[in-house]
């Protein structure tokens, strides 16, 4: 069978089994909506120079946070549509839920002016086997893989790996999150010469997307850029 019409064939007997819903508050949309006129009109998307270039957040914090990725783009602020999305994301992990959100970061993307060309792999902020055990999905992973569909960039679900249990960064200050994760992550080499976009749900202090980025290039990537749902205002959600 063609790549075209496996895709298509795909395509619909997702749209039949999980059909499209808001992610902002479960009501079914139509294919082409992201999401429903009412949480739309809570939906409030970034633009290049609505945040710091490098480190995606309103007020820059590169001189504490001394980023090694190269660039954030957030869909937008944790908050309205964007802020019911990610918290839905901790109990729904169908497919219905996750493709619009797939459909949003891809949709950034071309806001910050970069396209899949721009990236040869993508990678999921990961969960320690724990906790993902007890959630029974990582949605950030979930997130990547959608992203993945929609812009064909690969989704290399095993680039990033999370060895030891830490402390939920939640629960901790700005100061404690940069050292709670230290050596924390491990990544794989197939990282190796690629260009890689990680993707998460929520970017705060940025010390995980900087623990991740650490790693991912002593494995040897060219370069890591960061895409997420929300920038949170503060350092705190
Ligand atoms: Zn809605
Ligand atoms: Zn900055």
């Amino acid at each position: 069978m063609k790549n075209e019409w496996k895709q298509l064939l795909t395509d619909m007997l997702a749209h039949l089994f999980f059909p499209p819903v808001c992610p902002g508050c479960g009501r079914t949309v139509g294919k082409q909506e992201i999401f429903c006129p009412v949480c739309q009109k809570q939906l409030h998307l970034l633009r290049p120079g609505d945040t710091c270039p490098r480190c995606g957040k309103k007020t820059c914090i590169c001189d504490k946070l001394h980023p090694l990725f190269t660039q954030v783009y957030p869909a937008g602020f944790y908050e309205g549509s964007i802020q019911s999305a990610i918290r839905n994301l901790k109990f729904q992990h169908q497919p219905g839920h996750f493709r619009p959100l797939g459909r949003l970061l891809a949709n950034t993307l071309g806001r910050y002016h970069v396209t899949a060309a721009d990236f040869d792999l993508l990678a999921a902020v990961p969960m320690s086997r724990k906790r993902q055990k007890a959630r029974g999905y990582n949605q950030a992973a979930l997130l990547a893989r959608s992203v993945s569909e929609q812009t064909g960039i690969p989704f290399c679900s095993h680039a990033l790996t999370k060895i030891r249990e830490t402390k939920a960064q939640h629960d901790l200050s700005a100061q404690m999150r940069r050292t709670n994760l230290k050596g924390s992550f491990i990544a794989d080499s197939a990282v190796s010469g690629k260009r890689v976009l990680l993707v998460d749900d929520v970017f705060t202090t940025g010390s995980t997307a900087n623990e991740a980025a650490e790693v991912l290039l002593q494995a040897g990537a060219i370069s890591v850029d960061v895409l997420v749902l929300a920038s949170t205002r503060f350092e705190t959600l």
